[in-house]
C-alpha cells in the first residue's frame, strides 16, 4: 500500500534527514517508526503526504508515485494526525471533525451527520461535546477529536505523528487500546510515528526501528525484541527485552503440559466439561469457576505476560489453558517452565529465520 523505494531526504541546510530509505506497508498494517528524537521519522511521514519533498527516490502509495498526484489531492486521501492536534480554535469540535468532508465538497448536512457518527466512534458523545470549542476539552478529547477528523473522509491511508505524545500516561493508555479497538474495525494502512518503544510495540503490526536517518530493524514486535537485528536495536530495545517479549508472545500447544486427554496432536482436543454461567474475562483468571479452588484459566494465544500473571496470583503453580471462545475445552496447562520454554523456542526460531 505505502511503498519506499531508496527514498533520500537532504534539507537544504546540508542534513541528512534520511538515507535510501526503502520498506513496505501491507494494506490494513499498522507500522510504527520509533527511535530517537532527530533521526528522520517525522521527515519520512511528511513524505507521504508531501508536506516535505524528497530529494531522491519514490514514494508508491497503492502502486501510484505520489510525485505525479496534485498535493492537494493526495492530503484528502491521507488522514493526518500530529501531537499538537492543530484543531481549529473558533470551530466547533463538530466542524473540526467535518473539515476534511467539507473540503471535498459533501453537503453540510451530511458532512455533519459524519462527523457526529466519528465523535461517536472515538467515544466522544456529539450531543455534549459538539458544539464545543476545542479549548473546552481536556488533552485527551482534543487527541481523539484529532483522531475522529483524521477519518472523517474514510481515508484508506492514516499518518499519526506522536498523536499520545501530549497526554498523560493513564490517558495515553487508554487512548492506545481504544485506539487498537478502532482499528481493528476500520483497519487503516496506518503509519505511526512515536518515540516510545512501548507504544510502539504495543500498536504496531511491525516495527520499524530507526537509528540516525536509516531504518535498523523493520519486524514484527516480536522479533524485534527477541532478536535484535544490530547491537543498535539490542540497546534501543534494552536489557528488559525479555520481560518485554512476554507481552507479545502468545501461548500455544507446544508450551502445555498434560494435554487434554484423548487430544491428538496439531487437532482439535476433547470437551473435558462446560462451565454454565461463566463470564469469558478472558486472561483475568477470574474466567474459572466450575468448581471453588479449581486451577485458573486462559485462552490459547492469549499473551505470555497475561498467563504469567495469571500463574503469579495464584498457588497453583500452572494455568488451564483452553481453546479460544470456548472456556469448557481446556486443552492443557502452562507453567513456568513453560513459559520459559516458550521464550527459548521463540528466540531460537526468530535467530535462526534470520
Ligand atoms: P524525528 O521526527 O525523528 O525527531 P525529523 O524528521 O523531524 O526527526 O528530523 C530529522 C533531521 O532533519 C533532524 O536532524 C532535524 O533537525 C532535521 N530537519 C528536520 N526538518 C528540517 C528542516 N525543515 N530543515 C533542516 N533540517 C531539518
Ligand atoms: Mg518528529
Amino acid at each position: 500500500m505505502i511503498r519506499f523505494e531508496q527514498v533520500t531526504k537532504r534539507y537544504a541546510d546540508g542534513t541528512t534527514a534520511v538515507d535510501e530509505l526503502s520498506f513496505e506497508v501491507a494494506e490494513g498494517e499498522l507500522v510504527t517508526l520509533v527511535g530517537p528524537s532527530g533521526c528522520g521519522k517525522t521527515t519520512t511521514m511528511k513524505m507521504v503526504n508531501r508536506l516535505v519533498e524528497p530529494t531522491s527516490g519514490r514514494i508508491l502509495l497503492g502502486g501510484e508515485d505520489i510525485a505525479a498526484v496534485d498535493p492537494v489531492r493526495l492530503r484528502r486521501t491521507i488522514g493526518y494526525v500530529i501531537q499538537q492536534v492543530g484543531l481549529f480554535p473558533h470551530r466547533t469540535v463538530l466542524d473540526n471533525t467535518a473539515t476534511v468532508p467539507a473540503l471535498l465538497g459533501w453537503k453540510k448536512a451530511r458532512a455533519r451527520e459524519r462527523a457526529a457518527e466519528l465523535l461517536d466512534l472515538v467515544g466522544l458523545d456529539p450531543g455534549t461535546y459538539g458544539h464545543r470549542y476545542p479549548e473546552q476539552l481536556s488533552g485527551g478529547q482534543r487527541q481523539r477529536v484529532g483522531v475522529a477528523r483524521a477519518l472523517a473522509a474514510d481515508p484508506p491511508v492514516l499518518l499519526m505523528d506522536e498523536p499520545f505524545g501530549a497526554v498523560d500516561p493513564v490517558v495515553r493508555e487508554r487512548l492506545q487500546s481504544e485506539f487498537l479497538k478502532l482499528q481493528a474495525t476500520v483497519r487503516k494502512t496506518v503509519l505511526l510515528v512515536t518515540h516510545d518503544l512501548e507504544e510502539a510495540i504495543r500498536l504496531g503490526d511491525r516495527i520499524a526501528v530507526y537509528g540516525q536517518g536509516r531504518i535498523e530493524q523493520f519486524d514484527t514486535p516480536a522479533t524485534v525484541l527477541g532478536a535484535p537485528a544490530t547491537p543498535y536495536v539490542a540497546d534501543f530495545v534494552g536489557a528488559d527485552r525479555g520481560l518485554k517479549r512476554l507481552a507479545v508472545t502468545p501461548v500455544t500447544e507446544a508450551d502445555l503440559e498434560d494435554p487434554a486427554p484423548g487430544r491428538s496432536s496439531g487437532s482439535s482436543g476433547t470437551t473435558t466439561g462446560t462451565a454454565p454461567g461463566r463470564s469469558s474475562g478472558a486472561a483475568t483468571g477470574k474466567t474459572l469457576g466450575t468448581a471453588p479452588g479449581e486451577a485458573p484459566a486462559v485462552p490459547l494465544g492469549a499473551s505470555l505476560k497475561d498467563a504469567l500473571a495469571v500463574l503469579l496470583q495464584h498457588d497453583a503453580g500452572r494455568v488451564a489453558v483452553h481453546a479460544p471462545g470456548e472456556p469448557g475445552r481446556v486443552l492443557g496447562s502452562l507453567t513456568t517452565a513453560g513459559v520459559h520454554r516458550a521464550l527459548r523456542r521463540t528466540a531460537a526460531a526468530e535467530v535462526s529465520s534470520r
